[in-house]
């Protein structure tokens, strides 16, 4: 399947992604549910900075912890969802590691809704199936994009490194303003059905959060007081204190691609530190649609 063959084009300020997807191997990993993704899947942060897709996985906390990797204004969310591209300039993740750009990752908040989300049952519908650690099932196909927030317009965006073996440099981070809703009986089976290492549940798989020391972190809508701001949205989850503090430096997560750890390369690197982060003087570069 090719990418004429996809379908509806969803055409953002600074991310376009091409939704829909054929079946893929759904994995209980030791640190997260993965999806594969198959060839096609294509999405791009702005002119000539196409990717495609690779895999998606989540992060979550327990019954009554949240567990989303990122924090904005001091919160963190119930859960998040990572989606892991590859720059079509390179053919393997090997040669893009520790690229500027190589890789991408488009993140979303998930928090808890009045409604069941059709999309993310597609996948929650099968951890029973993977609840051990290590089995894989296969999942016959899904819209990706419907995973994603509605409004892909709205994001913070830095670039950060993974925290896992090879700790790579370079990796394009950009989290949606706009949250995801699920129902509380799927959050609920996202944190609570599969089994991680020594029969334990799977829960808690986020990384501690880092100081943001200075971290660059574009936004792509007005934060300045002297903008209008809009009414906050039914599935917005940040009003704009939260984004003010964000931009004054509240702590935010170094977030890590934990699904690459198992490849055979990173075996042969010690774990990362915060020392293979590269700091700038803070700023925020504010971009208008
Ligand atoms: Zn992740």
């Amino acid at each position: 399947m090719g990418p004429g063959e996809w379908g509806q084009s969803r055409r953002c300020w600074g991310v376009r992604l091409l939704s829909g997807v054929g079946p893929g191997p759904l994995t209980c990993s030791p640190s997260s549910v993965q999806l594969t993704l198959p060839p096609g899947l294509e999405m791009a942060l702005g002119p000539g900075r196409e990717y495609r897709a690779l895999q998606l996985h989540l992060h979550w906390g327990s019954a009554d912890r949240p567990g989303s990797e990122h924090k904005v204004g001091g919160h963190r969310f119930p859960a998040e969802i990572h989606v892991v591209h590859l720059s079509t300039a390179f053919t393997k993740v090997d040669e893009a590691l520790g690229r500027p750009g190589g890789l991408a990752v488009l993140a979303a908040f998930l928090q808890e809704g009045p409604e069941e989300n059709s999309a993310y049952e597609q996948l929650l519908s099968h951890l029973e199936e993977i609840a051990e650690k290590g089995s894989q099932t296969w999942v016959p196909g899904l819209d990706v994009s419907a995973l994603l927030p509605s409004d892909l317009s709205r994001y913070f965006r830095y670039e950060g490194s993974l925290t896992t073996p090879p700790c790579a440099q370079g990796v394009i981070w950009t989290v949606f303003n706009q949250t995801v809703r699920l129902s509380a009986k799927q959050l609920h089976t996202l944190s609570g059905t599969l089994w991680g290492p020594e029969d334990t549940r799977l829960q808690m798989n986020f990384r501690a959060t880092q100081p943001l020391n200075g971290r660059i972190i574009e936004v792509s809508f007005p934060t300045g007081a002297e903008q209008t701001v809009e009414p906050v949205r039914l599935n917005s989850c940040l009003a704009t204190g939260d984004i003010l503090a964000l931009v004054f430096g509240i702590l935010f997560a170094v977030t890590s691609i934990a699904c690459l750890v198992q490849m055979r390369r990173q075996r042969r690197h010690p774990s990362g530190t915060k020392g293979d982060i590269s700091y700038h003087p803070a700023e925020v570069i504010e971009s208008v649609a």
